[in-house]
């Protein structure tokens, strides 16, 4: 099929959506979103367990999801359970999954700044500690030494926090809900709009407390920071700032290593493009599966290659030939 004809059935499909559709697949359409389709599955890094790459691929395609039951009830909250699996992804507060999908792409992430020979500290509690008391705010990871990011914001240390949101309204009350005026036009207008206001929470939160750490020190510390809020959303685009600080990664790992530099950038996005969909995936299918009765299938129901993939601790990859050929 020649490229304008696909071009225009993919327009003429959009037009012909429901809203809450268009908005996803309008949030889908990014090259960094879509990595975990082209990566093959030669390493732990890259692969997914068959269920999990299934219910990724109905995910996509915002089709009903063949692992989620008719009729399931969460015992979160007893509503009843969108089909697409939003709820499980970011809307439930059940099983701690949102926390391991999160600290998944935390433990990703901090690996790889090591590469670049960073000094990433996760979960740094003493970091405002020692000037405001009581303060049990920790950023996900800490780098120590940034200056060879050259990042825009100056600071003596980097804080870095991932976070994770959905695209469209309503996953946790079940209820999608899309802007009343959407079409395409607005829909790609609005295209990133959950991740930049997750994005300026984030960056509100920190710029508060950086104020209040600098003034509980009277302004005399030497400690600067800067901040950058790393988000993606459940439908895998990730936040531009984000896309930026793994490229500075990437120069730099090429810098020290002579690493091939657009294959690095590739290889980052595409491990956590990986990472994102197989947790979220992982997700769905569990609590799906607890919920018609089945019980916690967590454990046995990865095969070992994927848990060593998800268990930072066993990662074969980044520990020995990885990084040397992505
Ligand atoms: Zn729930």
């Amino acid at each position: 099929m020649k490229e304008d004809q696909r071009k225009a059935n993919i327009e003429s499909g959009l037009a012909n959506s429901s809203k809450v559709d268009l908005q996803w697949f309008v949030s889908q359409q990014t090259s960094a979103g879509s990595e975990w389709l082209k990566a093959i599955p030669k390493i732990p890094e890259y692969t997914m367990d068959d269920a999990d790459f299934q219910v990724a691929l109905q995910r996509r395609l915002h089709l009903p999801l063949s692992c989620i039951p008719p009729h399931t009830h969460c015992n979160c909250n007893r509503v009843l359970v969108d089909p697409y699996g939003h709820h499980f992804a970011t809307g439930c507060r059940v099983g701690g999954y949102r926390t391991e999908t999160h600290d998944c792409l935390k433990d990703k992430l901090a690996r790889m700044f090591t590469i670049g020979e960073f000094r990433a500290v996760k979960e740094d509690k003493t970091i405002f500690a020692a000037a405001l008391e009581n303060d049990r705010h920790r950023p996900d990871i800490v780098i120590k030494n940034p200056e060879e990011l050259r990042w825009k914001e100056k600071g003596r240390e980097m804080l870095i926090d991932v976070s994770l949101t959905c695209p469209i309204e309503g996953s946790q009350s079940c209820n999608l809900v899309a802007p009343a005026n959407l079409n395409i036009d607005v829909a790609r207008e609005k295209k990133a709009s959950a991740a930049k206001q997750r994005y300026r929470e984030k960056k509100n939160k920190y710029q508060d407390l950086i104020r209040q750490y600098q003034e509980a020190n009277n302004g005399a510390n030497a400690r600067t920071f800067s901040v950058v809020p790393f988000i993606f959303e459940t439908s895998g685009l990730v936040h531009e700032e984000a896309l930026d600080l793994l490229d500075r990664l990437a120069d730099q790992c090429h810098e020290l290593k002579k690493f091939h530099k657009d294959n690095m950038k590739i290889y980052f996005r595409r491990v956590l493009s990986v990472s994102l969909q197989t947790n979220i995936a992982r997700s769905i299918r569990l609590r799906a599966s607890t919920l018609a009765g089945s019980g916690d299938t967590r454990r046995q129901s990865l095969p070992a290659q994927t848990r060593s993939a998800i268990n930072e601790g066993q990662d074969p990859l980044l520990v020995s030939a990885g990084p040397a050929r992505p």
